[in-house]
């Protein structure tokens, strides 16, 4: 294996993919309704990778570190057969860690079991409210989230656990996150907290909009006694349990404490495109290293190069004197997949 440093002395271990930029949820952080509507449009089905393609770049950047893998989108329920994909990624690649992130309303306690047997490490859920009305509001949808709720616990009882991501939009669901905690209290979860990010051009995001970490913990830490656990040098979270019960809570700070210096991520978009950073406003094609089969496109020496090169910290200079946050077409997160 080569280990390959980017400019920043950062390895490369972790590829989340986004298999498809459809979704059957509108969240507004997002997908915005009023951007994401019929006239939208979206990659179309010739456009997308193939599920060999993926396992194919996935084989091939195993030899430059690639340990862990997440599916992700868009929805990544929508796309058919996903159990040949991760088939594919566990055994073919032998990829370490394949995970999938999704909003949980496809999953059935059946297509769980299916994801395990091909090889499905864990999944993680995002729920974002438990209440019918703030989740219209959220996620734009008629209540879907008894079916997550299920959905929940099928996984627990197959993967023994779960991990879920709830944005938190400051003056929509900041009174969710008390009872989020107390319905899962005795679970075998992880409730992630995520600092609501300036992700894509359609969300009109303001740091008003953001309840910083430290004030979901003031809240939390208010109500419940919490025990710092031990976080990974690379972990993108800062984990603490909640004492004498089952479940863990965990703070994703991309705003105010970002994580840049360790990133060792890179995004693949269903149609192709390689990313270096979540804020990226452009890809790398790697469709004519997968489709043009001669020695001009060799796939190995192009991500070599764009490792090589890559100096992305966008998170840790977004407050900086010179703003690159008016940086213009940064991708939209369900184009390039959270
Ligand atoms: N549809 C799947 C889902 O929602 O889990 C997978 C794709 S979604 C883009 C991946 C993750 O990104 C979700 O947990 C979602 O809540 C999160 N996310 C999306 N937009 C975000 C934003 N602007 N700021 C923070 N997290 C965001
Ligand atoms: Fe869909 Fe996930 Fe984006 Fe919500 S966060 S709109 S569920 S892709
Ligand atoms: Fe990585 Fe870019 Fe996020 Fe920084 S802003 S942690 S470089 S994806």
């Amino acid at each position: 294996m080569n280990i390959i440093k980017d400019r920043l002395n950062r390895n490369f271990e972790y590829l989340r993919i986004s298999i498809t930029d459809k979704c059957n949820y509108r969240c507004m952080y997002c997908m915005p309704k009023d951007k994401f509507g019929s006239n939208y449009t979206f990659l179309k089905k010739n456009h997308l990778l193939t599920y060999e393609e993926i396992i194919e770049v996935s084989q091939t950047l195993k030899n430059y570190g690639l340990k862990k893998i997440r599916l992700t989108g868009g929805e990544p329920l929508l796309r058919k057969n996903l159990d040949l994909l991760i088939n594919g990624l566990k055994h073919h690649a032998q990829i370490d860690d394949v995970c999938m992130t999704t909003n949980g309303s496809l999953l059935t306690r059946d297509n769980i079991l299916i994801f395990k047997k091909n090889g499905l490490d864990s999944i993680t859920i995002s729920l974002d409210s438990l209440s019918t009305s703030i989740n219209k509001i959220v996620n734009q949808v008629d209540s879907a989230h008894h079916k997550v709720i299920d959905a929940i616990d099928h996984v627990i009882n197959i993967f023994g656990k779960v991990k879920i991501n709830m944005v938190v939009i400051n003056g929509v669901n900041n009174s969710e996150i008390i009872p989020m905690i107390e319905k899962f209290l005795d679970k075998n979860i992880e409730l992630r907290f995520i600092e609501y990010m300036d992700v894509g051009e359609t969300n009109d995001w303001v740091m008003h909009d953001v309840l910083t970490s430290q004030k979901i913990y003031d809240l939390i830490s208010s109500k419940y006694k919490l025990e710092k656990l031990y976080d990974k040098k690379d972990s993108t979270s800062e984990k603490w349990k909640i004492k004498e019960h089952m479940l863990d809570i965990a703070f994703i700070s991309s705003i105010t404490k970002p994580f840049c210096s360790d990133c060792n991520r890179a995004r693949l978009s269903a149609d192709g495109k390689l990313f270096t950073c979540l804020f990226s406003d452009k890809g790398y094609d790697l469709t004519p290293y997968l489709r043009k089969k001669d020695k001009y496109y060799n796939l190995e020496n192009y991500f070599q190069k764009i490792w090589n090169n890559r100096s992305d910290q966008y998170s840790k200079l977004r407050f900086s004197i010179k703003p690159i946050k008016n940086k213009k077409n940064k991708v939209e997160m369900s184009y390039i997949g959270g």
